[in-house]
């Protein structure tokens, strides 16, 4: 018989170069580019999981490194907290490190990544099975109230925003992790965050919803003009975590043309909430299922939060994507829906938000 076709997969969200960042004096670019053992996604990893390219999130730590500001880490018990924030000098000089590491590895990659500014230029890496980096930050603490840092990312390559993670900045309150939890946390966008919803629907820049909380994402559903995207959350009514989406919210997404990228942490998709890497990979594709029901067949993919997450052990890390895919094919979902979860969905959100 012969092997099941591998379907390569674009993914809304990894923290490989905050696993990077953190690695400190030794070569972080080797690593990624040799692979190693620790770490959810590296090149080898990318290539034996058929991982073609994703949003390669730039996240600024809080003060106390490996804390409460670590996803990997971060607590999602009731009533946990918002962690700590940063200023701008400190959140600028990581951004600057992130995005360099990604360069390096890029210009070291010998061809095998390349970091993308247009559909097209990911359409080219599938083709030639180079790893499609899309820069992307979480959290905007690095961008100044003129919006002159963002010019200066923007055409270094940022083509998506998450305007907070899940602590309080500038521009609006993140979601805090609880669970069980209303994502209805607390106050939305600042005067600042809705201007800043402008600038990046200006330069055409991606606003990512993932670590809102519920009234942020009600602000940027009144006032963006572009598709609504979550690249990396998933359904709350399934498991009802902070950090999910209620189907109201789901339902504003579809309506928008928009689109959600399913979270492997175990945390967000278990109906418990809990740390347990013990979950069944067959969660995934329930939420994906809850998912297409609710924003469609052409509006939901993978937002996977690989070296930011506990992942279910059943799927490891980046290597084991296409057991994935094969749990989609065993709930009998066709080749081309297959397809359209895996890249396809993806690269028509993009080319609309990117237009
Ligand atoms: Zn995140």
């Amino acid at each position: 018989m012969p092997s099941p076709k591998r379907v390569p997969i674009f993914d809304g969200h990894n923290d490989a170069l905050l696993r990077l960042y953190w690695r400190g004096s030794s070569d972080p670019v080797a690593s990624f580019l040799h692979g190693e053992d620790k770490g959810q996604l590296d090149l080898p990893k990318a290539r034996k999981g058929g991982f073609a390219g994703g949003l390669f999130a730039i996240f600024v730590p809080s003060r106390e490194k490996k804390s409460a500001a670590d996803p990997a880490t971060a607590p999602n018990l009731s009533g946990n907290p918002e962690p700590p924030g940063v200023d701008m000098a400190e959140a600028q000089r990581a951004v600057s490190a992130m995005a360099s590491l990604l360069y390096r590895i890029e210009r070291q990659a010998r061809g095998r990544l390349r970091i993308c500014r247009t559909v097209d230029d990911i359409e080219a890496c599938l083709d030639k099975n180079v790893v499609a980096a899309v820069l992307h930050i979480e959290g905007a603490e690095a961008i100044d109230p003129k919006f002159e840092m963002l010019d200066v990312l923007h055409a270094a390559g940022l083509r998506s925003l998450g305007p907070v993670w899940s602590r309080p900045n500038a521009f609006g309150h993140g979601v805090p992790f609880r669970c069980p939890s209303s994502p209805d946390t607390g106050p939305g966008l600042t005067d600042l965050g809705k201007a800043l919803v402008g600038a990046c629907n200006r330069l055409k820049i991606l606003i990512d919803l993932s670590h809102l909380n519920e009234r942020g994402f009600w602000d940027v559903a009144e006032l963006s003009d572009a598709p609504l995207v979550a690249t990396h959350s998933n359904a709350h009514a399934i498991s009802p975590h902070s950090r999910n989406l209620t189907d109201q919210q789901l339902a504003a997404i579809r309506k928008s043309g928009g689109f959600v990228g399913v979270n492997f942490a175990v945390s967000f998709l278990r109906p418990d909430g809990g740390r347990e890497k013990n979950t069944p990979l067959a969660l995934i594709v329930d939420h994906i299922r809850h998912l297409i029901d609710h924003v469609g067949e052409d509006g939901v993919g993978f937002g996977s939060d690989f070296d930011g997450a506990l992942m279910p052990e059943e799927l490891g890390n980046a290597a084991g994507l296409q057991k994935l895919v094969e749990a989609l094919r065993r709930r009998e979902y066709s080749e081309k829906l297959i397809e359209k979860l895996c890249f396809r969905n993806w690269l028509r959100v993009l080319r609309r938000t990117w237009k």
